[in-house]
């Protein structure tokens, strides 16, 4: 870690690059609730001798939740539009005793870069993926994301979305990799334990955090005040414990199941890989 030459103003200032502060994330945005529990998870697991933060690689793509790179006092990589997974997936290889974890929205993540999402999942490859889903493209002023809720107004469905929205984690679920949770903003205590489990873990881990976008998908939806928003999410959040993939809903009028729906322990794609060859001894611990 960089070590910060003055008395730390804040817990968490030697996980930030504090001379990139203040953020550029809007009064209200939930961001900021995701990205300090994952820092607290770090510290947390740091100071029970659990991970190395020095082995952490933050990778993020394009887009609001994609600006966390610049903030955090990690090795960290600002990548091209959707191409975080690919680019996490080329840290591990090149070094796996390194833990990389991208950090991005939904846009980023299940928009743009969907076809990395579902194959990393599918190989069950060693990467911890949180996804910031504010339902919108919001950076780039509000066009229409695989998660946007049908019906609702973006900037490029002026009339309202025809589509059926993607559930992301849904499709994660059916590919059976070794852990998948969605959780809210509107719990964080739930997603602070949820990525100190996911950090400790090998395989692919997938955390969708829904979260607020108070100045675009907000205004979207006519809830202009933050806290409305807020209030608006958390009736919207259920959770449950899914006894089929059925069970896994995304509805932003009826429900949108959160919970975790799977914690397992098989190995990862990168254990299989450099036990083919001969290489276990490269593998990296925690
Ligand atoms: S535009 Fe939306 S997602 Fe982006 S910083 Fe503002 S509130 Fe957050």
């Amino acid at each position: 870690m960089v070590v910060v030459a003055q008395k730390p103003l804040h817990p968490l200032d030697e996980y930030l690059r504090t001379d990139r502060l203040p953020h550029i994330w809007c009064p209200g945005c939930g961001l900021g609730m995701i990205l300090q529990a994952f820092l607290w998870s770090v510290k947390e697991l740091y100071e029970r001798g659990k991970i190395d933060p020095d082995k952490v690689v933050f990778v993020t793509g394009i887009g609001c939740t994609g600006r966390a790179s610049g903030f955090v006092n990690f090795d960290s990589a600002h990548t091209p539009h959707g191409r975080a997974i690919a680019f996490a997936t080329g840290v591990k290889l090149a070094n796996p005793k390194l833990i990389p974890v991208v950090f991005s929205g939904d846009g980023d993540i299940a928009g743009i870069g969907g076809n990395h999402l579902l194959h990393a999942a599918r190989r069950n490859f060693d990467v911890l993926v949180i996804m910031a889903n504010n339902m919108t493209y919001a950076l780039t002023g509000g066009q229409l994301a695989p998660t946007t809720p049908f019906t609702v107004y973006s900037t490029t469905t002026p009339k309202g979305n025809p589509d059926q929205p993607l559930d992301a984690t849904k499709m994660v679920y059916a590919l059976k990799p070794n852990y998948v949770a969605r959780l809210s903003i509107t719990h964080p205590t739930l997603i602070r334990e949820s990525i100190k489990k996911a950090l400790l873990k090998r395989g692919f881990r997938w955390i969708e955090v829904l979260s607020t976008c108070s100045e675009i998908f907000g205004r979207h939806i006519n809830f202009r005040d933050p806290y409305e928003l807020y209030e608006r999410l958390k009736k919207v959040v259920k959770f449950r414990r899914p006894q089929s993939i059925d069970d896994i809903k995304y509805d932003w009028d009826n429900e949108i199941t959160c919970g975790t729906f799977i914690d397992k322990d098989d190995p990862g794609w990168m254990e299989t890989y450099m036990k083919m060859y001969g290489l276990e001894d490269k593998l990296g611990g925690l």
